[in-house]
């Protein structure tokens, strides 16, 4: 059987023109393939204002949340006025919206009355459930206009996960169980099922979500337990670049990677995908295609297994904003490396990412660097975490936070061909490098510059790679 797993991401399903596209590329793909299973992202932006909401409603802003909800309506509403649908499609999908909208509104209400200091993941989870069940009830319909059999499904049907509210993780053989009860059965039917992405429950029920722009990942979870032969990511761009655009405006698209370049590229800024979405592929060998909905005569962007050049090269690079935290005090720093792992470790945890840290060779100077979202706060807890441990230990060294750039170059081989490192080192002649360290997986190899040298760092990098792409 060929299945094929096709995901719409938000700026594809926002508009009626937009829609259109998914449509026709739906109809063409399901004359091609024995299955096709469906994942919707809620429409452009929906995600954060629901978030925005659950915040005003834990404030207790009645008026606040009541007045996203309101433009969340209209906005669904027109588009839905907008699409070719019948007098009873239309008017059961106007009914779905308010009805969801009516439940996120009673949601945040109780949330109000509650009057807690803090917002309660769970319930937050729950109120940001709407925009992907609003978007693929739409898909749905419109399939079913075009004369095929399609249901949307709640991904809290399907995909179960753990209890970490906000970020949870898949549980895999529950949801290939209930995979196995309630979506292989449709797809025998002929049914073209609309999944929401993003959103899961527990085993008990509790509705979660799996990450920011986890419609991905949920993409993924469904085509290893579907045995999808492919896996489609329908965004508004091209496919995955050698750099972002508004950086780099010689970008190109990138026609052929590996699991590991992508997974690198995903964790080390790349937008355009989830970066947890790439290990189940890898482990299942499912070929992942990046493609633009509104250029489906392109091929965008393959990864698979066999992606990786036979001539190793540089295919991408990205640039990160950090901080970085400088020790900058010469001499001999005792145990400052194992002070700061365990500071960082513990007042840090496992959520934020210590993206790089580096160290020179006297232990004069250490640094590490986090991505600017963990935000200020998490900064200055590490901060003063050294201190305090520092002075316990009789150093006195002065930690400093400042921002600082980390720039990415990303290529399969790129700590073994010795002719490519060189050829990085070299394009970085002249510039201060306050850093420089290689990714474990053997494909990246990142340089900590201050922000000032942002620019002309990624552009260097990039010239590498626009000879090879
Ligand atoms: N709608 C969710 C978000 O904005 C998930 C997704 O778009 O993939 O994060
Ligand atoms: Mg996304």
């Amino acid at each position: 059987m060929a299945n094929l797993v096709m995901k719409f991401g938000g700026t594809s399903v926002g508009t009626p023109p937009a829609l259109s596209q998914v449509i026709s590329i739906v109809l063409h793909e399901h004359k091609r393939w024995d299955h096709l299973i469906l994942v919707a992202s809620a429409l452009d932006g929906v995600t954060d204002s629901l978030l925005e909401a659950a915040y005003l409603a834990q404030a207790a802003n009645h008026r606040g949340y009541r007045r996203i909800a309101a433009t969340l309506r209209t906005r669904h509403i027109s588009l839905v006025e907008q699409l070719p649908l019948s007098q009873a499609e239309s008017s059961a999908l106007q009914a779905d919206i308010d009805r969801l909208l009516l439940e996120m509104i009673e949601t945040c209400q109780a949330l109000a009355n509650t009057q807690s200091d803090t917002l309660s993941p769970a319930v937050s989870d729950s109120i940001c459930s709407v925009g992907e069940r609003l978007a693929a009830r739409i898909i749905a319909s419109l399939l079913r206009q075009n004369d095929l059999l399609s249901v949307a499904i709640d991904g809290t049907d399907i995909l179960v996960t753990d209890d970490v509210h906000g970020n949870a993780a898949p549980l895999l053989a529950e949801t290939r169980q209930r995979i196995q009860q309630n979506l292989i059965p449709m797809l025998n039917r002929g049914i073209v099922p609309v999944v929401t992405g993003y959103i899961g429950a527990t085993v008990k029920g509790a509705t979660t979500t799996i990450g920011r722009g986890g419609s991905d990942y949920t993409a993924s979870i469904l085509a290893i337990s579907t045995a999808a032969q492919e896996v489609w990511i329908w965004s508004g761009v091209d496919g995955m670049m050698s750099a972002d655009p508004r950086e780099i405006p010689e970008a190109q698209v990138i026609a052929e990677m590996s699991y590991n370049e992508v997974a690198e590229l995903a964790y080390f800024g790349a937008r355009i995908l989830h970066a947890r979405m790439i290990a189940p592929l890898r482990e299942h060998n499912i070929p992942l295609v990046v493609r633009n909905v509104y250029k489906p005569q392109r091929n965008g962007t393959r990864i698979h297994a066999a992606g990786a050049s036979s001539t190793p090269h540089i295919k991408a690079v990205t640039s990160i904003q950090g901080i970085g935290l400088f020790a900058d005090r010469s001499g001999s720093l005792t145990h400052v490396t194992q002070i700061a792992d365990e500071t960082l470790f513990e007042t840090v945890g496992t959520h934020a990412d210590v993206m790089i840290a580096s160290q020179s060779s006297s232990r004069s100077f250490l640094c590490f660097v986090i991505p600017t979202s963990v935000g200020s706060d998490s900064i200055d807890t590490i901060r003063t975490a050294l201190h305090v441990k520092l002075k316990q230990s009789n150093d006195t060294a002065i930690w400093q936070a400042r921002p600082v750039s980390l720039i990415t170059a990303i290529g399969d081989q790129i700590n073994t061909a010795t002719s490519l490192m060189a050829n990085v080192i070299h394009a970085l002649s002249g510039l201060h490098l306050l850093g420089i360290t290689l990714g474990p997986s053997g494909c990246t190899l990142s340089v900590i510059v201050e922000v000032d040298d942002t620019e002309v760092t990624l552009q260097r990098l990039h010239r590498l790679t626009l000879t090879t792409v």
